[in-house]
């Protein structure tokens, strides 16, 4: 028996089965590198789903977490903390003028964001909220409701009332949805577990007007595109837009759990104290970590290089796009690329692990590449050099 035998067992005993798990436990990291319990190293082009957005173990987060967790770990919200108003500082200067509420998950950072839309609209009747078709925004009640894919609310019945999925990207069925009742748009600038499908410009400069036009709110879901995933320091910025509500999480926290949602200055009174909270969010711990991430975004000139390495990527993707026809399209923005083939994408993921690469394929069909923010261009050049291997081995 090997330890990752031995590891995967307890979890056949003990551990409820919600996921499905490639049979890999990983036991160290170091950038865009992971080493597995029986030693194997893996390349990782995913780190974490997108929370590793500085790659593994980042030096700057490591010593912050290390510092702090020898200073206090956790205090209630009911009591200040320094480190908790530095990192609200650096998220409102960084996004938009306005005040910043934690948690801890991107789940989270939605139901805030819901509710605070809920609270607003009470006056004059109004709750409902339009999301998109293939979006993502969590796995609470609300934030699957809010979802706009099927499979997920499968089963979970009786969801709660007040959203209505929209196609994404078509402005006609946007206008048409709005009624009385209408309070916010929630949607992301890309759609990542809907497939990596980038909103259009014209779309959300539109969406934005109308909004204000209309009394609506505008949120906008950065819990993947934020902390610099698309070449800005959150995605909205590349759209000439400014949100009404943000909410961030994954890349946040450098690897610890964080969500926030950010709130426009206009906005900052519709939850008052006791309307809201949440006892973990916030902490000491994962604010230290959080203000790493934003020193290390900034000292190491990290946006620069997921433009250039960005760029770079894309690049080789359409070449293989070039080389396979059953690739149908590369797209995406910055660090966050999707290649869609014309079949399945499950077994090009299971080839580039077995042969020490980690991807990702959602929406079936979409392959799905959000390396480090950080990487660079030997690295890219050798997980690309490996998924060739595969398409050529699976296609
Ligand atoms: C991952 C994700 C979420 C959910 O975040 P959790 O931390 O898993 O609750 C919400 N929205 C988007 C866009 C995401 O990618």
């Amino acid at each position: 028996m090997t330890a990752t035998d031995k590891i995967i067992s307890e979890y056949q005993k003990f551990v409820l089965n919600t996921y499905t798990r490639s049979p890999v436990a990983a036991v160290r990291g170091e950038g865009s590198w992971v080493w597995d319990a029986d030693g194997k190293k893996y390349l990782d082009l995913f780190p974490g789903w997108g929370v590793s957005g500085l790659g593994h173990c980042h030096p700057r987060v490591v010593a912050a977490v290390r510092e702090q967790a020898g200073r206090l770990l956790h205090m209630p919200n009911n009591f200040f903390n320094e480190l908790q108003g530095r990192l609200a500082r650096r998220i409102a200067e960084g996004a938009f003028p306005g005040k910043v509420f934690f948690g801890n998950s991107g789940a989270e950072a939605n139901e805030g964001a819901i509710k605070l839309a809920r609270r607003y609209g009470e006056a004059d009747g109004r709750f409902e909220i339009l999301t998109m078709k293939s979006s993502f925004h969590g796995r609470t009640l609300a934030t699957v409701t809010a979802t706009g894919q099927e499979k997920y609310h499968s089963g979970f019945g009786p969801l709660p009332p007040g959203f209505i999925h929209l196609p994404f990207n078509d402005l006609e069925a946007f206008e048409r949805a709005i009624t009385p009742r209408t309070v916010a748009v929630m949607l992301e600038l890309v759609q990542g577990e809907g497939g990596v499908r980038p909103a259009r410009p014209d779309y959300i400069k539109a969406i934005r007007g109308i909004c204000d036009a209309r009394g609506l709110l505008m949120i906008v879901d950065e819990v993947q595109t934020g902390m610099g995933r698309t070449g800005e320091l959150f995605a909205f910025q590349n759209y000439g837009v400014t949100p009404d509500l943000m909410t961030l999480a994954k890349a946040l926290g450098g690897g610890l759990p964080i969500g926030a949602l950010v709130v426009s200055e206009r906005l900052k009174d519709v939850l008052t104290p006791g309307t809201h909270a949440s006892t973990f969010g916030g902490s000491p711990l994962v604010c230290a970590a959080a203000l790493a991430v934003f020193d290390a975004m900034e000292e190491e000139n990290l946006l620069r290089n997921v433009r250039s390495a960005g760029g770079y990527l894309r690049e080789k993707l359409e070449e293989l796009q070039s080389e396979f026809a059953a690739v149908r399209e590369v797209r995406g923005m910055g660090l966050l690329l999707g290649m869609e083939c014309d079949r399945e994408g499950k077994p090009v993921v299971e080839a580039c692990l077995e042969r020490g690469v980690i991807i990702n394929c959602t929406a079936g069909n979409v392959l799905r590449l959000m390396p480090a923010c950080n990487i660079g261009q030997p690295e890219i050049d050798l997980g690309v050099g490996i998924l060739r291997e595969a398409m050529n081995k699976i296609f």
